[in-house]
């Protein structure tokens, strides 16, 4: 398979979950380069033993210096950024009256500070070229709102806003850069695991399709809104939830 060929693409949270699924949908589908932006060291480096054509590089969403080091290299080494998926994210769940407000800035830091400085880092480049596509990560709770998620919701709502604008806005000169969003629902990945057996089951409840969703599923929407296939598609979220009733 072949409908990445020729692209080079950048996946924040790339080391695993969604965001390793997404890595390995576009390096299967031959794009020139994935480059995968995590944290974990040693899950990019598996990756990059894994598939020749993904890069792994040590980042933090938060860091706009690395950022900013970051484009510089792609643009040195390819002279472009094709796509860029904004994945990494984070929880810290609590109810409202016991936030923390260390635990509110940590999850806006990450979710939504953190898409706007890569994309904000990362836009120039596609505007010098005229082309590219942006995919962020938002979530069935950024739709519908949950409970003990403020922080949380606050962010994947910011994320569809933010989307919704950037459409508008790097269309403007006629360049052509869509920037859509995929919302997912309830999704088996490290993150979910490690919620207690009981709530999952109760999520499941809700899901027309009576199961949790698996990474590869969201990689799959992802691949579609990022690629050619998805060429008049912009300002869009597209919500993968197996029918999911909040
Ligand atoms: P995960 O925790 O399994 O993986 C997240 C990855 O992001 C990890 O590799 C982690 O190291 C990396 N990461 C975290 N903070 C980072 C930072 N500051 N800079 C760079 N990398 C960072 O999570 P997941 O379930 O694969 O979720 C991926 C995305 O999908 C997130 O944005 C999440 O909010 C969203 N999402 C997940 C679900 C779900 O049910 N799993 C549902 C809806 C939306």
């Amino acid at each position: 398979m072949d409908r990445m060929k020729g692209k080079v693409c950048v996946v924040t949270g790339g080391a695993r979950g969604i965001g390793k699924a997404i890595v390995e949908k576009m390096a299967k589908e031959e794009a020139t380069v994935v480059y995968a932006l995590d944290m974990n060291e040693d899950a990019l480096n598996e990756l990059e033993n894994a598939y020749s054509n993904v890069k792994g590089y040590v980042l933090n969403v938060t860091n706009r210096e690395n950022i900013k080091e970051f484009v510089e290299l792609a643009k040195n080494e390819y002279g472009r950024i094709d796509v860029l998926v904004n994945n990494a994210g984070i929880t810290a769940d609590a109810l409202i009256q016991k936030m923390e407000e260390d635990a509110w800035d940590r999850v806006i830091n990450v979710n939504l500070k953190g898409v706007f400085n890569m994309t904000q880092a990362v836009v120039p480049l596609m505007l010098e070229n005229e082309k590219g596509s942006i995919v962020s990560i938002s979530s069935i709770v950024g739709e519908k709102g949950n409970i003990g998620q403020t922080n949380y919701a606050a962010t994947k709502g910011g994320v569809i806003s933010m989307t919704y604008s950037w459409a508008k806005e790097f269309a403007r000169k006629g360049a052509n850069i869509r920037v859509n969003a995929v919302a997912p629902g309830f999704i088996l990945t490290p993150m979910t695991e490690k919620m207690p057996e009981k709530v999952l089951n109760s999520i499941v409840e809700k899901v027309t399709l009576k199961r949790m969703g698996k990474a590869t599923e969201v990689a799959d929407a992802v691949f579609f809104l990022a690629s050619e296939e998805a060429s008049y598609i912009t300002g869009h979220v597209l919500s993968v939830n197996g029918g999911t009733i909040l």
